[in-house]
Formats: C-alpha cells, sequence, structure tokens
C-alpha cells in the first residue's frame, strides 16, 4: 500500500475525532484540501496544526484551544452553526455547506 501524503494522513486523523463529535469534512472538497494545507503549513512553522481562520495569540492556553480539530472546546457553538468556525467540518446530515453562514456566540446569543 503506498504511504499517505501529510494531507491525507491529517485527514485521517481528524476523521477519527470529529466523527464521534456527530461532524464529518464538509463536501467541498476544494476547501477541505486547501484548509488541510494550510494546517501542515502552520503545524511547520508552529508545532501544532492551528486553526486557520483563527489568530495564534501567543497565549498555550488560549492557543491550545484552537488546535485543529478544537470542536471539543466549541460545542454548543458550532453545533448551532452545525459547522466548525472555518467550515472544515459540518454536522453528519449537511449536504449543503454555502447554506450555512458563519455566526458569532453573541449573534446566536450563546455568550
Ligand atoms: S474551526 Fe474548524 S478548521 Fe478551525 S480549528 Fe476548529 S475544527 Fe479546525
Amino acid at each position: 500500500m503506498a504511504a499517505l501524503s501529510p494531507v491525507e494522513a491529517l485527514r485521517l486523523l481528524h476523521e477519527r475525532v470529529v466523527r464521534p463529535l456527530g461532524f464529518k469534512f464538509s463536501p467541498d472538497e476544494d476547501l477541505v484540501q486547501f484548509l488541510l494545507e494550510q494546517e501542515l503549513l502552520l503545524e511547520a512553522r508552529h508545532g501544532m496544526p492551528y486553526c486557520p481562520c483563527q489568530p495564534i495569540r501567543g497565549s498555550r492556553a488560549r492557543d491550545m484551544r484552537i488546535v485543529c480539530p478544537c470542536i471539543p472546546f466549541h460545542r454548543k457553538h458550532y453545533d448551532a452553526m452545525r459547522r466548525c468556525w472555518c467550515g472544515l467540518f459540518v454536522h453528519e446530515d449537511v449536504t449543503d455547506p454555502d447554506s450555512l453562514p458563519q455566526l458569532t456566540e453573541e449573534e446566536l446569543g450563546l455568550a
């Protein structure tokens, strides 16, 4: 069997974490590929596959909450949106990820 590419290996690791949480990769394959490549760049630069859509602040406690997949740290928020902040992951039953807006906790009345 051929060795997995770095993107494929990261994808497999993420899959194992998010599936039990009721999430899957977005059906938007271009977006998934782009975000995973960005995570690999962030991992090479900072040692962790940080979220490509959220700023690294230099506080370890805060930054650990944006290591992908960050769903366990933001469960209520992402369950309400049915997607994670970047849109890399969506709820299992989502077929049209473009229909899911990116809303803040404040906009959802969660803050
Ligand atoms: S918002 Fe999505 S892509 Fe970003 S770290 Fe969280 S789970 Fe990963």
